[in-house]
């Protein structure tokens, strides 16, 4: 029987709101399964909630900007709410984010996602209305596995959390602390249970995902090798993955793999070997071109994406020109520019040389339209090719879409049926759809 004493949390409505990375919808979705267990329900769309909770990111001053925004919204709209605020910007900065107009709980990265813990948190915040800040927020941090699925049928497993590479633009080590991982066998186990609820897509997800295995003295190659073998009717992305810790070997083994999809998604940073100095990234161009192109020797169809930052801190005019130059050569699918912003307590902020906005957003346009030029090329000789998709359950205007092993969003009429099943399709002109995540 359902009761206060099993279920502490019966009855409550809450919400959720989740900025940032697939990390970060994965983790919400733990804390939402864990809230579920205790008895809360999902807000519908015009109930008024009791709990209101925001995983926040912190990946630049825009993202910051974005949590304030959803917290204000959130406490308009639910003025009676508890509002709880985890994610990096709850993490890099819990005493501005608790100061905030209508917060009441800040929860850190390190949150434990223990059932106790959470449960006393929010009920003593349920009790007596006082600001708290979790007291986990500075300790040693954990690895807390969590799986999410999204509205296209994907799941985003985590297998791994925070970083030891202390680029100097960036903040997310601080955020999410060293790096570490699940054991291999837990995390099969926790594939399993996705596939058994129905996964048939899973990405691989995690801040530094290539330098999985510091903590279990296992290594990526290792936990790809035993994905590979669950006999299951499922096929698997790696969500992104640093250049140097892309092996030739595990790019012959995924060239090999019935589940591995061809799809890439490399940091590259800048294209200019100073600028990868400056940024303190552990390789060169020569290195990155070679990868490319060993991908594309043994899978022609892949798709490549490459991140790439416009307008850091000593990026003289030269150094972007040999940027563009560098991308312009690059057979890849497209780009995923990000303008620069300053962090607070990264070491770039020592660089003296600053871009003027003006040029930034120059440099950003030039890189945009060369990201364009390349996805279209790469849409094109695409063209009368045979795939295989993998169909969504979002209907828009009588038409359903799906995702090909290679990343190609292709479109139907929309057919019940067809909802998370696999299909050989060919592409053409007709079938092949813009793809939404262009900016992610
Ligand atoms: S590899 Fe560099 S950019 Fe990526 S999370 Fe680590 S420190 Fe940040």
């Amino acid at each position: 029987m359902k009761t206060e004493n099993n279920l502490p949390l019966l009855g409550k409505k809450v919400v959720f709101t989740t900025l940032g990375c697939k990390l970060n919808f994965a983790e919400t979705s733990t804390i939402g399964k864990m809230l579920i267990q205790m008895g809360c329900e999902r807000a519908g769309k015009t109930d008024k909630a009791d709990i209101c909770f925001i995983n926040t990111c912190s990946v630049t001053e825009v993202a910051n900007r974005k949590g304030r925004q959803a917290i204000s919204k959130l406490r308009k709209k639910h003025p009676e709410a508890i509002i709880v605020v985890s994610g990096c910007y709850a993490q890099l900065k819990p005493d501005e984010v608790l100061q905030l107009d209508g917060v009441d709980l800040v929860l850190g990265m390190n949150h434990k996602f223990d059932l106790p813990q959470l449960l006393t948190q929010i009920k003593a915040k349920l009790e007596q209305p006082k600001k708290i800040i979790a007291e986990d927020i500075r300790k040693v941090m954990d690895f807390h596995g969590s799986c999410s699925a999204d509205d296209r049928t994907r799941h985003f497993l985590k297998v791994q959390d925070g970083c030891d590479y202390f680029c100097t633009y960036c903040t997310i080590p601080l955020a999410r602390g060293r790096s570490r991982n699940g054991k291999i066998e837990d995390i099969l186990k926790q594939a399993k249970m996705a596939i058994d609820e129905g996964a048939r897509e899973i990405v691989l997800s995690g801040v530094n995902i290539g330098d999985f295995g510091k903590t279990t003295g296992e290594n990526f190659f290792q936990l790809v090798k035993a994905l590979d073998a669950v006999e299951e009717n499922v096929r698997y992305r790696i969500s992104s993955i640093e250049p140097n810790l892309l092996t030739d070997e595990m790019i012959d083994f995924l060239a090999t793999s019935q589940r591995f999809t061809p799809h890439f998604h490399i940091p590259l940073q800048s294209g200019s070997d100073a600028m990868l100095d400056i940024m303190h990234r552990r390789y060169h161009t020569d290195l990155f071109a070679q990868k490319v192109k060993r991908i594309k020797q043994s899978m022609p169809h892949a798709f490549i994406g490459v991140d790439v930052i416009v307008g850091a801190r000593g990026e003289t005019e030269e150094y972007f020109e040999q940027c563009r130059a560098f991308l312009e050569t690059l057979d890849v699918a497209q780009l995923h520019v990000f303008t620069y912003s300053e962090r607070e307590g990264t070491r770039m902020l020592q660089i003296p040389y600053v871009v003027p906005d003006k040029e930034k957003k120059k440099r950003s346009e030039i890189l945009h339209q060369l990201s364009e030029q390349k996805l279209q090329a790469f849409y094109h000789s695409q063209i009368g090719t045979n795939a295989t998709v993998l169909w969504e359950s979002k209907a828009i205007h009588g038409k359903m879409y799906g995702f090909t092993e290679n990343y190609l969003r292709v479109m139907t009429d929309y057919d019940a049926k067809k909802v998370n099943r696999f299909e050989p399709i060919l592409i053409t002109d007709q079938n092949i759809a813009p793809n939404p995540s262009a900016e992610a």
